[in-house]
This record gives C-alpha cells, structure tokens and sequence, in this order.
C-alpha cells in the first residue's frame, strides 16, 4: 500500500511532534537519529506513562492488600496483556518479564540448558547472531560439554538454507537464530526453519531484538518455542522486555534465579516455586518499565504496521538508491528480504573516522562491529557504518545523510 504524499507528509509531522527528541540540535543542527536499530526513540506517550506511574500509582506489585499496591498490580498485569497479545501468545503467562532480549535469551540457556542438554548434545546458531544469542550458548556448551554448531552465511547475507537442514540432527537440543540481522537487515525466513527443526523434535528459540519492531508477531503462527524482545527497541523503556515461552517448555525448565515472588512456599528445608510466569520473575520487577511498554505496544498498534511497513521499506530503497549512487560506497548485506537496517562502508575509510564527520552534521548512525564480531570476521571486515530507519525518518534526512558522505568522501580522498 503506498499512502498518499500528502497525507504521509501530515501524519508524518504529527507523529514525529509525539517524539519530545526529534525537534531537539546536536551541534546546533537538527537531531538526525538513524540509530534505532540500537535503540529507538519514546513518544511523549510511553515517558508520560512512566512519570504518572510513579506520580500516582507508585508501589510495590502483588504484595500488599492496600489500594495503591492493588492498581500498581493490575497496570503492571494489564501490561503484560497487552503484550501477550501483541505477540498472539495463548496466555499471558507465557509472557515473562524480563530486562530485555539479552536477559531473555541467558534465561532460556540456562533453565532449558540444565533441564535438557547433556554432553555431546548440540546447539545451533547462525552466523549472523548477536554476541547475546551467541555467548550465553557458547557458556552452555562449556558447562555440559555440548557442541555449538553455526549454520553458514552467503556473503549476501542469507543463511545457507541447505547448510541448516544439514546441520539438524539427532543430537541437536536447540536452534536460537535470530528473525532479523541488527548488522545487514537480513529478514531470516524463520517460519520454514522453526518447521523444519519441528519435523525433528527440536525445539526453536527466535531473537526477536530486531524482528519485533518491523512487523507483525504471531508466536502461534510462527510456532517457535521461544521468542525474545526488548521494549527499548519498540519505543518503549530501557530496562524491560519480555520472553515469550511455550508453557509446555516453561513448565519443564527450573527457575532460573530465586527469590521473593518466585515462591509458593519456603521452609529451611525446601522451597516449592510459584506458577508461570512469575515462577521466573524472581524480586521486586521494573513495574514502571511495564507500563511503559504496554504503552508503547498501544502506540503501535494505533499506529498500524500497515503504516509502519510502507513508511520504512520507503526509507529503506530511498537510502539504497541514494547511497548507491555515491562512488565508492559498498552497501553490506543485500539480501532479498530486508528490514530498515544499511550497513556501508565509504571506499577505505575507517568507519569510525567516517562516523565522527557523519555526526558533525547531527546525524547518529552506528559504527563497528555492531556486536557481532564472528559475522564480521566471516565478512573479512572490522565493521560498517549502520544507518537503521525508524518510521518517524524523512527522505530529507537521507538526503542529508548523503550530503554528509560525500563530505567525508572530499575530507579523505
Ligand atoms: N539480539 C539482537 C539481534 C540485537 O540487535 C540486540 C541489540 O542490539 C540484542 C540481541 C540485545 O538486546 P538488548 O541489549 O536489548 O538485550
């Protein structure tokens, strides 16, 4: 669907007027934030949320008999509604809380690790991983004794899919790839993987950090065991996210840390654990951090992916064609299926240097290995410079962006 120019360029204003830091300088100049693949911006909505939470409803959750204890747990247990359903999970208890992708994913490594993997057992991730969905199975693999296998990238950036059928066998416990590449965008085409991992018994974990924020999630759909999210990256706060898990799996996997809320009942002697979800949501939670993401999963939804979608595919062929044109500049990652997300490189020139001019001009883009370092060895490069478009980005900020490459371009030839 391609919406209208002028009816893009009204909301547009609007909804870039709902981000306090869009109309703020850097350098005097005007913010150009093409770093949301790290993290996103908050709309007033999501940081008014957090001030009225704890303006007015402040207090501890699922502790206490008294009013403010009792709102405070049901906005908090409402939150967790909200993204049960963003996600499509068949009950909200399959939502867990967490701090965010990373804590999400060293959850599920260490709880299904100790309940499920042996030595000689193997772990499969892919080339393209994050350092999060990669050191935290690497630790596992130590622990037990366990092979971490990785299925292959084409310099492309698309997963070798004939590689991973390959690679599934009968002593595979888990596959935990990612749904979309931080680094080169890549959309992995994890509804096909997850099903042919079923066809053998294994289960799937899917590193949602990127997926979640470009597209509608269905975990029903998708049929993966694990999904894993931060709400930093979908407009909403740091310091929270979620886990969604099959309650079959969850049921099976010890807690992974202990303590208050955690419990059913606690003697000297022994400990019997609390049902799902809070058998896993061990202490006093980010209960501000909640609410915030509940309220920024609102403000997607109000938004639409329907608008989402056409807004940043828009951005992402503008900003291809434009950079493409530049001699000298080599986009890294060219896969079929792409998100938002354009790694580059400027002929010879060390991204880092590149990147400090880049940013005299107010623009943010992200420079380095982008966390994961394996892939860019497999690449032969050190790192990029990363340019990740959010839906509140204008064709006008590219142009800039452009401007500025050619100006590091003169400042290094
Ligand atoms: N996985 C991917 C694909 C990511 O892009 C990121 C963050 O950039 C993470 C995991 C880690 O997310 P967080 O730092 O929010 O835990």
């Amino acid at each position: 669907m391609r919406i209208p120019e002028i009816q893009m360029n009204t909301t547009l204003s609007a909804i870039r007027s709902d981000f306090p830091i869009l109309s703020t300088t850097v350098y005097g100049k005007p913010l150009v934030y093409f770093d949301n693949a790290a993290t996103t911006q908050k709309p007033s909505a999501v940081i008014d949320a957090i001030t009225g939470y704890y303006s007015e409803t402040n207090s501890n959750v699922h502790r206490g008999v008294h009013h403010l204890s009792q709102q405070a747990t049901l906005a908090y247990e409402n939150a967790r509604k909200k993204i049960a359903d963003f996600v499509n999970a068949a009950s909200d208890a399959e939502i867990i809380f967490t701090r965010g992708t990373t804590e999400s994913i060293n959850l599920v490594a260490w709880s299904f690790g100790e309940a499920f993997v042996k030595e000689g057992d193997e772990i499969l991730i892919s080339a393209l991983e994050h350092h999060s969905n990669i050191v935290p199975w690497q630790q596992l693999c130590l622990r037990k004794k366990a092979v971490l296998r990785v299925i292959p990238v084409y310099d492309n950036g698309e997963l070798d899919q004939e590689a991973y059928m390959k690679l599934l066998n009968d002593c595979t416990r888990i596959v935990a790839v990612n749904h979309i590449s931080n680094s080169l965008g890549t959309i992995n085409p994890i509804k096909g993987m997850i099903r042919q991992a079923h066809e053998r018994g294994i289960p799937v974990l899917i590193d949602g950090a990127q997926g979640i924020s470009h597209g509608p999630v269905d975990v029903q759909e998708l049929n993966c065991d694990f999904y894993t999210f931060s709400a930093h990256k979908m407009y909403g706060p740091m310091g929270i996210g979620g886990l969604y898990g099959k309650k079959d799996w969850l049921k099976q996997m010890p807690p992974y840390q202990c303590g208050g809320e955690m419990i059913e009942k606690v003697t000297f002697e022994e400990t019997t654990f609390n049902e799902l979800p809070y058998k896993f949501e061990a202490g006093t939670p980010n209960v501000a951090g909640a609410i915030g993401f509940g309220t920024a999963v609102d403000y997607l939804g109000n938004l639409g992916w329907d608008f989402i979608r056409t807004r940043e595919s828009d951005l992402l062929n503008y900003a291809t064609e434009k950079l493409s044109q530049i001699e000298g500049v080599r986009i890294i990652g060219t896969s079929a299926q792409k998100a938002s997300i354009l790694s580059f490189l400027i002929g010879n020139i060390h991204f880092f240097d590149a990147g400090t001019i880049i940013d005299q001009y107010g623009i943010a883009v992200r420079t380095g290995n982008h966390c994961t370092q394996p892939l860019m060895d497999r690449l032969c490069l050190l790192g990029t410079i990363r340019a990740s478009f959010a839906f509140y980005n204008t064709r006008e900020e590219i142009d800039l962006l452009a401007e500025a490459v050619l100006k590091v371009k003169e400042l290094f030839a």
